[in-house]
């Protein structure tokens, strides 16, 4: 399995796609669109990889590159963040220009010691600033292995509206992947990156609009107003063990369609959909989230995400996959809701 945005890179040149470079990263990695060109009206737009502790997306992404059999106009942007996709070990070597490890929160205190300044520590959350970038982590962990980054961006959005964190405005702030019990993503191998706006703001790589982000978020936002894409679909890792979508508003009848094409496609192969009960649940206290049945869920809208920047040109979903769940059975699940969707798109669009 590709390790490194290197390798992913490398992987899909070797594909033979028509490929389409975006932007480069802050660490000079190229994200890039690659297109398997149909015969349709409509494009269709798969996204990956925004968050680096959610490797499912891009997996299954790279996967339906190389074998997707569809007539539409099909386009991959397999990983947002190239970033986030390597261990926090290579982030760190190639921002220092030396050899670090990071295999411990020992080795990671040592590391912040040694390169970085402290600016902030309350509680379990420790925030440093590292050459240009911040360094975000907890050992949250330690008490609950599965508040990975949400913890962390909670206690930094506050310290943040506190002006405790003005240093970092206009900085991208990393967060290493701290899911030590998820396959896949573990402690230390991925990287979530965080950015700090000009206003205060802490957001993700999932917060999509074209000014006051990273300039590898606006370059998808500006892709988007490009392609205006009749389906958008952007794969991302979530809650529990099984597969969920969120969506924007109340699905009408074209989009009822392309959602139960992805849930028949799980359900043939026994893949299960969250329940309202399950999701009701895990998600308690997580903002405005309406659950309107099994496996959707409406998100409040005040998150400006990629799909819902999307949605002005065509359906939109965020597909999620649990990640309590092995690595290949949440990799299954994004290709076959993908294609699920793909099938019914094809049926709408006749
Ligand atoms: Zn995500």
């Amino acid at each position: 399995m590709l390790k490194t945005y290197e390798e992913l890179e490398e992987y899909v040149k070797g594909l033979g796609l028509s490929y389409e470079p975006l932007c480069e990263d802050w660490l000079g990695h190229e994200i890039f669109v690659a297109r398997k060109k149909g015969d349709s009206e409509g494009k269709v737009l798969i996204a990956a990889g925004a968050h680096g502790d959610e490797p499912a997306g891009v997996y299954a992404a790279l996967e339906l590159m190389a074998d997707a059999k569809s007539n539409l106009d099909l386009y991959f942007l397999p990983c947002r963040d190239p970033v986030g996709f390597n261990s926090l070990s290579y982030v760190l070597s190639r921002l220092l220009q030396v050899e670090i490890y990071v295999f411990s929160f020992g080795d990671l205190k040592g590391v912040c010691k040694d390169y970085g300044e402290r600016i902030y520590a309350e509680w379990d959350v420790y925030v440093y600033r590292i050459g240009d970038v911040g360094l975000a982590y907890s050992t949250r962990c330690y008490h609950d292995p599965w508040a990975g980054e949400n913890y962390v961006t909670e206690k930094l959005s506050k310290a943040a509206k506190a002006g405790l964190l003005d240093e970092l405005k206009g900085k991208r702030v990393l967060v290493p992947a701290m899911l030590p019990l998820s396959d896949g993503v573990g402690l230390f191998s991925r990287v979530y990156s965080l950015y700090v706006t000009s206003d205060g703001e802490v957001v993700s790589y999932n917060t999509v609009r074209r000014e006051n982000v990273p300039k590898e978020v606006a370059a998808v936002a500006e892709l988007v107003d490009r392609l205006k894409p009749t389906l958008t679909l952007d794969l991302h890792e979530g809650f529990g063990e099984k597969f969920y979508v969120f969506v924007n508003s109340k699905p009408g009848a074209a989009e009822r369609k392309l959602l139960m094409g992805a849930f028949n496609r799980l359900r043939e192969s026994k893949l299960e959909l969250l329940s309202v009960e399950e999701m009701e649940k895990l998600m308690r206290g997580m903002g405005d989230r309406e659950f309107l049945e099994d496996g959707v869920v409406l998100s409040s809208g005040e998150k400006p995400t990629l799909s819902l920047y999307a949605s002005k040109h065509g359906a939109s979903f965020t597909f999620e996959s649990g990640l309590m769940a092995d690595l290949e059975k949440r990799i299954k699940m994004h290709k076959l809701a993908v294609i699920g969707a793909l099938e019914a798109l094809g049926e709408v669009l006749e």
